[in-house]
Formats: structure tokens, sequence, C-alpha cells
């Protein structure tokens, strides 16, 4: 049976903001699965800042999206249709489908998931790839010790709300930093941490350092610009900063104007011989099973809690994305694409 797939192609490259105009919903007859294939009809697509890398045209760590292509991504799904015997029709699948409502695989770089342990969309956050880079940056480039404060910006969203709740665990103090009231209520009531500063308040510098009395041993960096700036005055010696993602740029055209605040990081690194490191996560997928093994006892244990921002309907991905980059969701943003039997 011929089935007719929906796909989110790469229409145009953005200069600053992405628009709807970027993109373009196409449908089109999927082939059947060639010899070792099986097709999956994928349920829930991811949507990852990263994604506003892959758009431009600029040399980065990993390829750009092709335009006319489908838009590349992270997707969980079942299997319908397969001619390769490790992966069986009704199987659960995380797999690299890209935004479309189905794929062809031949297996590689796919996982299976057990809808019995966890919902399948956790594939996608906290016990996926944005769960993952949480729990490598803060525990091997972060190294955070009892005691010591641990300062993570989008705090409420997939990588911050699990660095922060990591943190608590391993008996540190942890400060989010969020652009909502409601988030922040969200990243202390609901995640646990011990306190948490909304960067958009006009004395948010004084407020974070308020928050981090005893200065700041590990700065888990998501965002860049004033949030950073904010930091580093409250840096402590020997303080370590995993340097994960710097949202508040991905959308700039042009370099910053104004104050040239790179001769103040430099003199805080040498003074307080801070550590400052970047990393794709990519790169350290070895480290997968042993976070599986811990993130999955943690959440049956209740220590660590996730929030999803679902959105219905694969027309409706390009305006969350760019909501995505403007702040406007709400903890792990998902496209469900079709129905899930699981829940
Ligand atoms: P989130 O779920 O946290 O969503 C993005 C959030 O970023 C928004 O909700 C918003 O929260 C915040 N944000 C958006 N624009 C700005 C801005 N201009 N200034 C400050 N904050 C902003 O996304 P993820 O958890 O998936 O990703 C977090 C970071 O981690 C990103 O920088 C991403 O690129 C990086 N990352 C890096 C990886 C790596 O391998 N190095 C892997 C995965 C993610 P708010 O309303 O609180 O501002």
């Amino acid at each position: 049976m011929t089935v007719t797939n929906r796909q989110i192609l790469l229409k145009s490259r953005p200069v600053g903001e992405p628009t709807e105009d970027n993109f373009k919903l196409v449908e089109t007859p999927l082939p059947e699965p060639g010899p070792g294939q099986f097709r999956v009809r994928v349920i829930y697509m991811s949507l990852d800042p990263y994604m506003r890398g892959r758009m431009g045209a600029e040399k980065s760590y990993a390829a750009s999206a092709e335009l006319g292509q489908p838009m590349v991504g992270g997707g969980v799904g079942v299997v319908e249709v397969s001619n390769n015997e490790q992966f069986k029709p009704g199987d659960y699948v995380v797999c690299y489908s890209g935004w479309q409502s189905y794929c062809l695989s031949d297996g590689t770089g796919v996982m299976k998931l057990d809808p019995a342990n966890a919902p399948i969309s956790t594939g996608l956050g906290v016990l996926g790839m944005p769960g993952l880079t949480a729990y490598y940056g803060l525990l091997e480039i972060g190294k955070p010790q009892p005691g010591e404060t641990v300062v993570v910006a989008a705090a409420s969203g997939a990588v911050g709300s699990v660095v922060g709740q990591i943190a608590r665990i391993k008996g540190c103090r942890a400060v989010g930093i969020a652009g909502s009231k409601e988030k922040c209520d969200f990243v202390t009531g609901e995640l646990g941490f011990d306190a948490c500063v909304n960067y958009k308040d006009p004395d948010f510098r004084e407020k974070l350092a308020a928050a981090c009395p005893n200065g700041i041993d590990v700065y888990f960096e998501n965002v860049g610009g004033k949030v950073l700036e904010a930091v580093i005055p409250l840096f402590n010696d020997d303080a370590r900063m995993p340097l994960c993602g710097l949202i508040s740029q991905y959308n700039m055209t042009e370099l910053p104007q104004g104050v040239n605040k790179l001769p103040a990081l430099l003199r805080a690194i040498l003074t307080h011989r801070l550590l400052i490191q970047g990393f794709i996560i990519s790169y350290h997928f070895k480290h997968q099973p042993a976070f599986l093994k811990d993130a999955g006892g943690w959440i049956r244990e209740g220590k660590l809690k996730y929030r999803e921002d679902i959105v219905k309907g694969i027309e409706n991905a390009p305006e969350a994305f760019i909501g995505l980059l403007q702040g406007r969701n709400f903890g792990k943003l998902l496209v469900q694409v079709s129905d899930d039997p699981t829940r």
C-alpha cells in the first residue's frame, strides 16, 4: 500500500529570525521499503534550537539542511512495514526522521523504545538527546560538588530543567534563570530548584546575585548575551562553565554592537582560573547507557520531573519552531504528527 507522506521542506534560508515563508508543506507518495529497510510512521517530531543552525549555509559542526529537502531532526514513531529482521512491525523507535509524517530507514542510528518503561515522547526529551546533553555537560565538564552553587539558564526547557534537577540530586544549590514569572514558579515549585530569576526583570543582576549568596561554582551556559554578562562577576575561584548553547545569538546577523565584554571575561578566566569548555553532544553518545540507567532511576524515584509542550499537527511545526527561538515554548517542544497508541 502506498502511503502519502506530508513533509516540511526547507524552502529558503532565513536572514535573522526564520519566518513561515522559509518552509513549505508538501504531500508526496512514499516508496515501499527496499531490501533491509522499514517504514516508520512518525508520532512525535522534536523541535530543537540547533535546527536554526542547520537552516543556514554557514560552515558549522554539522552539514546544513538542503534546500528543497525535508527539515532535519529527530522523531519517535512506530514501525509499520519491515524488510529488516532487527525491526518488526509494532516496534517503537527513536530515529533521525526529519520533519515528515513517515520515513524509511535501514536501522542506522535507530534505537528501540519500550513504552512500558516511559512514555515514548520522552525518547526525544528527558530520556533523549536533551537529557543526555544535560547529564554529560553537567557531570563530565561541570563536575558539581555537594554544597556548590550551580546556575543554569533556559531553566524550564528540555536541557536546563534536567541540569538543575541533577545538580540538586548531587547535593548542590540549583539556581535557574528563565524568561517569565510562570516559568520561574514552575522551576522552583515543580522542579525543586532552590531559586529562579527572570532575566527580563529590570533588576535581574541584583536578583541573580541575591540568589547566589556564595557565588557561582558551575554555570551551565545555554543562552549567552546579557545573561552571561550578569554571571561573570559572580564566578568563584576554579568555577566551571560547560558551554552548551548560545540561543540568544542564533538569529543574529552580525555581532552585537556596544562595549566589548571580552576583556572582562578573559580577566575573570585568568583571575578565577575558570574552566570554560564547549561540547557537542553527538560526540559523546558513549555516555548514553549510563545516562539512561541513572535518569530512568531518578524518574521512577520522582527525583527527575519533566514537562512537554506538545503542538498538534505537522503543519504547525514552522510556527512552533519560530516560537522556540523567542521563548514561547514551555518545556520540551514536540509536534504530534499522528496518533499515539500508547497514550
Ligand atoms: P529549550 O527547551 O530550553 O527552549 C529554548 C528556550 O531558550 C526558550 O524556551 C527560551 O526560554 C530560551 N530562549 C530563547 N531565546 C532566548 C534569548 N534570546 N535569550 C535567552 N533565552 C532565550 O531548548 P533546549 O533545552 O533544547 O536547548 C537549550 C540550549 O541547549 C540551546 O542553546 C541549545 O542550542 C543547546 N543545546 C546544545 C546541545 C549541544 O550538543 N551542545 C544539545 C542540545 C541543546 P526562556 O523563556 O526562559 O527565555
